[in-house]
């Protein structure tokens, strides 16, 4: 069958605006001729909606006619808006305890199912009005969630989320704790599996590209390519999530990461880049396994 390597990218639309940053990760991607999955904010700051965006619809639309892919990431991508946010994206912001706290109190009256399905109903209108099609695939703001969304997704016809992480340690490695990051979630295999009886996980393995510094860009290099050894050890797929914010800023230091990654992927293990369109089309068609139900 062969290796797959997936490239999401979140955030571009409502949470970033700025054309020009996407465009210039797309350029990126055309460059290294890897077809990239955007998980599209449909809705943000200002007013802004997607299918009111003529520039960003057609910018989204030429990217997926040169065989990149659009999926859905959230309604506004404010705070914790799909439910509480894991702990390695909360202690991004320093103490743990306290971030806890800080979401629980401010958006506690926001975590019910009903909430839930009325921002998802509106966020897949949205991207439905955009792109004249259903999302196939659904990812939260900062990955915000609590089991009932999964009820929730499955009730509106959503089938595939890519919402859970398998090693968190490329959050651990953000801020700099490199000497006891921890190991990889036992509870999120590294291949596609059923998350609940409706609903499939595409699990993301980690984040290696966030705002780097030229000194960071050996330890997570370092990270992500043990990661891709364990994966492939376990199966032929593997996924990433990278920011567009980050792929699309001048400094070049995320591109630089993903570049050496592509390479050591296409020496070491001879891999095919993919959408996730395509793997939940491989899915579909009973080429690619899903791990338990
Ligand atoms: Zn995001």
């Amino acid at each position: 069958m062969g290796k797959r390597f997936y490239v999401t990218v979140d955030d571009p639309g409502g949470l970033i605006q700025d054309l020009a940053i996407f465009e210039r990760a797309r350029r990126f991607f055309d460059q290294e001729a890897v077809p990239a999955t955007f998980f599209v904010v449909p809705r943000g700051e200002g007013d802004w909606q997607l299918d009111r965006q003529p520039d960003w619809l057609a910018a989204l639309q030429g990217a997926e006619a040169d065989g990149h892919d659009c999926q859905l990431h959230g309604l506004d991508h404010k705070g914790c808006e799909f439910g509480p946010i894991p702990d390695m994206i909360v202690a991004l912001g320093g103490d743990l305890e306290a971030g806890r706290q800080r979401y629980r109190d401010q958006y506690w009256h926001m975590w019910r199912p009903d909430a839930y399905r009325d921002k998802l109903q509106i966020a897949i209108g949205i991207f439905a009005a955009a792109f004249g099609r259903q999302p196939l695939c659904f990812r939260t703001g900062a990955l915000s969630q609590e089991p009932v969304l999964y009820e929730v997704v499955a009730d509106l016809g959503m089938k595939y989320v890519s919402n859970k992480v398998t090693d968190p340690r490329g959050w651990r490695y953000i801020i700099e704790q490199y000497d006891d990051p921890g190991d990889w979630d036992p509870e999120v295999p590294s291949q596609p599996y059923w998350l609940t009886d409706r609903v499939i996980n595409l699990p993301i393995i980690s984040e290696y590209a966030w705002y780097l510094t030229p000194e960071k860009i050996a330890p997570h290099l370092a990270l992500a390519v043990e990661d891709m050894g364990r994966v492939y050890a376990e199966g032929d797929v593997f996924l990433l999530v990278c920011h567009v914010q980050c792929v699309g800023a001048e400094d070049g230091l995320s591109q630089e990461l993903l570049r050496r990654l592509f390479r050591v992927a296409r020496q070491e293990h001879d891999v095919t880049f993919e959408t996730v369109r395509d793997l939940v089309q491989g899915i579909e068609e009973g080429s690619l396994p899903v791990l338990g139900k």
